[in-house]
């Protein structure tokens, strides 16, 4: 066994070496523009990209021209968001989103209310789920989206998607998900969703890669670009293509998908395993939304009487997330943990712990392990700094 040990899958992963192998000769052998139509440069490149895009949609249950490329799910995320404002603004300037949802979306939101923009924002119950009662009421006439993501990055809980875009289709609000974390990990269609957000480098592919699948009929959606310039991407996102990125997107989603069953059985194996391990051994621990639909490879525990700062502190072996990684640094408890009602306290003595396709039993068993002792030598220690 190598250390450290890899635990913070939702971060980012590495890229799959097979996904490598599909993407190396884009770099140099294949290297045209996708958008050079008169040689055969450009036309590898350009069916190098449909071939992606057939598998992104297949992955989506989408047409291949409903997906577009982007540099990441928080390009596509802030192109759907500022896009729909824009395009729908004669209907309305309502949206409806959640608390916990990634900062992308939150900050994106923000940026609207300061323009003008009304926007609801869900609570969550203590188990980090919305309620469809409550996003019901909030709709109004002039709602022109709902933003619900598929799965928190954070705790892994998963939201009830599909209720939630019938009850926006049934107010004819357009109904938009974040599902970066959730795709290739559970199963995802985008039935009776308009706009979905993804990225390459949570699931075994490169970073700097992302996609947006945008509803071509019933409704077709129509957006504004971000990003202007030429007309890749049916004008909907500018620039030269990222062809080797985008091959290796194509070929990482594919790959997770065609194993999903298995892998998640085996990961749910070894997370169930190394939760039953710490809370059988020590008091004190809460499985933060433990009691929501979550996805598989996800652990996100508190310790009682301990930070998670001084935690990490004591398993340099482990790399693991005291936070989400895109909101560490701000030194502010996290706003997910906070939504679901957790305190300070509880909060910041809060751990991610996420799995992905390298993680083996022996890893699990040594986490465990080294988070009991850790926890209990800084209970006995006088680093103990709070109580839940
Ligand atoms: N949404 C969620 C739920 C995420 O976990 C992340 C990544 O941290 C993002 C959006 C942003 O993705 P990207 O890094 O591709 O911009």
């Amino acid at each position: 066994m190598k250390l450290p040990i890899y635990l913070d899958y939702n971060a980012t992963t590495p890229v799959d070496q097979r996904v490598v192998e599909k993407m190396l000769p884009f770099f140099t052998q294949h290297f045209g523009n996708a958008s050079s139509k008169g040689h055969a440069f450009g036309w590898a490149a350009a069916e190098a990209v449909q071939q992606a895009r057939e598998q992104m949609a297949s992955a989506l249950q989408a047409q291949p021209e409903e997906v577009y490329f982007t540099g990441g799910a928080t390009e596509s995320i802030n192109t759907a968001i500022k896009g729909v404002a824009a395009t729908y603004a004669r209907k309305g300037n309502h949206i409806i989103t959640v608390r916990t949802e990634h900062k992308a979306v939150l900050e994106a939101c923000q940026h609207l209310e300061k323009q003008g923009c009304e926007v609801t924002y869900l609570n969550v119950n203590s188990a980090g789920l919305i309620d469809l009662g409550e996003l019901e009421a909030a709709l109004t006439d002039r709602t022109i989206l709902v933003c619900v993501m598929w799965a928190n990055n954070e705790t892994g809980v998963i939201q009830p998607i599909s209720d939630s875009a019938m009850l926006a289709k049934s107010k004819d609000a357009l109904f938009m998900t974040d599902g970066t974390q959730a795709l290739g990990k559970v199963p995802v269609s985008v039935e009776n969703i308009d706009l979905f957000a993804c990225t390459a480098h949570k699931l075994f592919g490169p970073k700097g890669i992302g996609a947006m699948y945008i509803r071509k009929k019933n409704p077709r959606v129509r957006v504004i670009p971000l990003i202007h310039g030429g007309s890749q991407e049916d004008g909907k996102r500018a620039g030269t293509l990222n062809v080797p990125g985008i091959v290796g997107f194509g070929a990482a989603t594919e790959m997770a998908i065609s194993d999903m069953e298995n892998e998640s059985s085996r990961l749910l194996t070894l997370r169930d395993g190394f939760e039953q391990a710490v809370t059988g051994a020590l008091s004190g621990v809460q499985v933060n939304g433990k009691e929501a639909p979550r996805l598989p490879h996800v652990s996100n525990i508190a310790f009682e009487g301990v930070t998670s700062a001084n935690l990490v502190s004591q398993i340099r072996e482990l790399a693991v997330s005291t936070g989400s990684a895109c909101s560490t640094g701000t030194g502010k408890p996290s706003h997910v943990l906070k939504a679901m009602g957790l305190s300070d306290e509880t909060a910041y003595s809060s751990l991610r712990i996420s799995l992905g396709r390298f993680t083996t039993e022996e890893e699990m068993q040594f986490a465990a392990e080294k988070i009991v002792s850790s926890v209990r030598r800084l209970r006995d220690s006088h680093v103990v700094t709070n109580h839940f």
